[in-house]
């Protein structure tokens, strides 16, 4: 199945109710959410052939729907079993999933009250990002000149396709330095995340992480949290400026794709991976897997 194109793939797409080839899931060139980025999606990962919090996934993106004024013309039932039916269809069990909701071609212009809303479901084999071996090393970030609007300015909390614009540009810029990813400011200069994964920050045998009051409140982040405090570690949320950076001892990221990343470098600060990045990276991943 392996293909330069994720047009060109074999396999089953759910889409808008249906079990279609994976190369006839076309859209029009005047699709809505492509002009005016009315679209919003979630990133989930099974393992073992189970959809971890499957469902929490599905209610964020039925709340990052209805921030953008669009009412999924399903239930979260309907998705659920759909997400399920279709990882048995296209015999995957360590898979990425993506649901995505958009708006049709029906209107053209910045006014969509009639464009039909759209749904659609893709899996694919995902295997973990990287070996335990390889995370050990920790990634390393730049800091990118773009910063996570305020949530008066963008839906910040949803999922949505147009908020990735200042991630692509982030990471494409780290990229060509040769660097991992980029940790992204927020617009009053805090700390905020990555460029797909929220991020924490470890001192004194304590966690620190940014409140996500202007971006993502990852089902990871949440998931990490709980695990910390389970092993008896304090984990404060609250504002992180940039120069608290520097002291502290060790820094990681959290997301379904990234799960528990250790970083050893964030732009001139560097980072050791310790003992409780690496605790908490093993702990997700028994986890996920059933085994914790
Ligand atoms: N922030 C951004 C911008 C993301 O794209 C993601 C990945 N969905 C996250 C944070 C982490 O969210 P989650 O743990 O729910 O995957």
């Amino acid at each position: 199945m392996t293909s330069s194109s994720f047009a060109d793939r074999d396999g089953t797409i759910w889409m808008n109710g249906e079990y279609k080839d994976w190369k006839a899931c076309d859209v029009h060139v005047l699709t809505h959410a492509m002009h005016y980025g009315s679209s919003v999606f979630e990133g989930q990962r099974a393992y073992n052939g189970k959809i971890f919090k499957l469902e929490e996934h599905t209610e964020r993106l039925f709340a990052s729907a209805d921030t953008l004024d669009m009412t999924v013309p399903f239930s979260q039932q309907e998705i659920n079993d759909a997400c399920n039916e279709l990882l048995e269809k296209n015999n995957l069990v360590d898979a990425y999933c993506r649901p995505v909701i958009w708006r049709g071609s029906e209107m053209m212009g910045v006014s969509a009250q009639h464009n039909r809303i759209n749904a659609a479901i893709a899996v694919w084999e995902w295997p973990s990002y990287f070996s335990p071996e390889a995370r050990l090393k920790g990634l390393r970030l730049n800091i990118s000149d773009w910063r996570r609007p305020a949530p008066d300015t963008a839906p910040v909390h949803a999922k949505a396709a147009g908020l990735y614009m200042i991630c692509t540009l982030s990471k494409h810029a780290a990229e060509a330095k040769g660097y991992d990813d980029s940790l992204m400011f927020d617009y009053r200069g805090q700390v905020a995340e990555a460029t797909g994964a929220n991020i924490f920050f470890v001192k004194d045998g304590e966690i620190h992480t940014p409140t996500p009051d202007c971006f993502l409140d990852g089902i990871t982040r949440r998931t990490v949290m709980d695990l910390a405090k389970r092993r008896g570690i304090k984990v404060t949320e609250r504002a992180i400026m940039p120069e608290e950076m520097e002291g502290f001892e060790q820094a990681f990221l959290t997301g379904t794709a990234a799960e528990v990343s250790p970083l050893a470098e964030i732009g001139q600060h560097n980072f050791e991976v310790g003992e409780i990045t690496k605790q908490l990276m093993f702990d997700y991943d028994a986890l996920v897997r059933g085994e914790l």
